[in-house]
């Protein structure tokens, strides 16, 4: 990992703590030693660390002193420029309560060998019936997004699902080719147990592709079928895919949700899992920790489940926190279109003391677009850290911490 050393004039006396793997040489070489310093003196530190062949495993702002060396505050806290001395600690030392720490691998998430994964596949697919389709956007709003949902009672076996996990669904008629449509993915917007909790229900959170071609309008094959699909109709259905947006089962994890779009559509099933009166009676999961989500739309009409997000911001004020980027309508600190990398940016601190802690996972959905702008606001909010942003992320992903799925 490497910390960038950016700073302005003058000395810069925040503290970081470096924790190193194989640190040192032949038999004085330990398998794991923290150092606490100062900014000033992190790059000789790192210069040091690397002659010494060790491997930064974690970069943390603030001194983090192992419980072993607790006692000491004075030597955990002393810039240890002499890194070639060994310590006289074993290596095995056991060290109590790790020091919170970004990166740091989290509590198991849910166990992937128990989730669900193509039950039903394009060749055999099951074939749903539409229970409801309704328009989630208000007076004003720029295109369609409707919420649909599919009975999927009677299936041998059944066609169930965990929150986060995406469906597919196979249009019916046929492409330019005359071949039969091809599936097409979407995630799911409802707990396991569905919206009605009968736990045989699945519903979903569709735009109408619409763009403009040779001064054409073209509407998107799949989406436009499902929006304008009616009660009763026959769908079929493949599924459940996915294990990558799956939600941790510790109730005490923060959920931190960066969503634009439809990509509310997997954030909707965790929050409704979380805060959901009649699904916590149903689910026995009792959220405890602290979930936050960023949403961003172009429009206030476009917002989605924006008066259910809400109600659960009054309800849970401990638990939920719920902030909107509307591109047309706000204006960021430049002056700009306000996106959500620029909330992300307003908040980088509170956002990157949670990940700091190992409870915490991020979320994100939506179109892909929204990618960029969120690494561009993740880095510059790590480096007022003096974190590396794109050598964390990894290590997040790698520690099943970090989430994206972007279409
Ligand atoms: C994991 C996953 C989850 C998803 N979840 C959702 C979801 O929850 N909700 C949702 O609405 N969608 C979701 N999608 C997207 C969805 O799968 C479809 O891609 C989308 O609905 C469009 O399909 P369509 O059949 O309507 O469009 P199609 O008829 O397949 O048209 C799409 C094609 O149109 C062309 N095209 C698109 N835009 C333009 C443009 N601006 N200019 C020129 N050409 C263009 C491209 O060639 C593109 O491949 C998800 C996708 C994935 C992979």
């Amino acid at each position: 990992m490497r910390v960038s050393t950016d700073k302005s004039s003058g000395s810069d006396s925040r503290l970081f703590t470096v924790v190193v793997e194989s640190y040192g040489v032949g038999q004085q070489r330990q398998a794991e030693r923290r150092f606490t310093v100062s900014f000033d003196r992190l790059q000789s530190l790192m210069q040091s660390i690397a002659r010494n062949g060790g491997r930064i495993r974690v970069v943390s702002s603030g001194p983090q002193p192992a419980a072993s060396e607790a006692a000491s505050p004075t030597e955990a806290a002393a810039p240890p420029l002499a890194p070639a001395e060994p310590s006289s600690k074993p290596a095995e030392q056991p060290q109590a309560e790790p020091a919170p720490s970004i990166a740091k691998p989290a509590a198991p998430s849910v166990s992937h060998a128990e989730v669900p994964v193509n039950l039903y596949k394009p060749k055999d697919p099951f074939i749903g019936t539409v229970l409801g389709n309704y328009s989630l956007l208000a007076d004003g709003a720029i295109g369609r997004v409707n919420h649909i949902t599919f009975d999927l009672a009677g299936g041998d076996p059944l066609l169930h699902y965990v929150e986060g996990q995406s469906i597919g669904i196979i249009p019916d008629g046929t492409d330019a080719n005359g071949k039969p449509n091809k599936l097409r993915l979407y995630s799911i917007a409802s707990t396991r147990h569905g919206d009605d909790l009968a736990d045989h229900t699945v519903s979903l959170c569709v735009r109408q592709l619409e763009y403009e071609k040779d001064g054409q309008i073209i509407h998107g094959v799949c989406s436009t079928f499902l929006c304008d699909i009616q009660p009763g109709a026959k769908v079929k259905i493949t599924g459940p895919v996915g294990k990558e947006m799956l939600l941790p089962d510790d109730e005490e994890a923060n959920i931190i949700m960066l969503a634009t779009g439809t990509g509310i559509a997997p954030m909707r099933a965790y929050l409704r899992r979380m805060f959901d009166p009649s699904e916590r009676d149903t689910n026995g999961w009792h959220f405890r920790g602290k979930a936050w989500l960023i949403m961003g739309v172009p429009k206030t009409a476009n917002l989605l489940y924006d008066d259910d997000f809400n109600r659960y911001e009054s309800e849970y004020p401990d638990n939920f926190r719920y902030n909107k980027a509307i591109s047309r309508e706000q204006q960021n600190a430049k002056g700009g279109r306000m996106y959500i990398q620029d909330r992300v940016l307003e908040h980088a601190d509170e956002i990157f003391t949670l990940i700091e802690d190992p409870k915490t996972h991020v979320y994100m959905c939506g179109l892909r677009g929204m990618e960029p702008g969120i690494d561009e606001a993740m880095t510059a909010a790590a480096a007022a850290k003096g974190i590396n942003w794109s050598e964390l992320r990894p290590q997040l992903k790698k520690a099943e911490r970090w989430h994206v799925e972007t279409y």
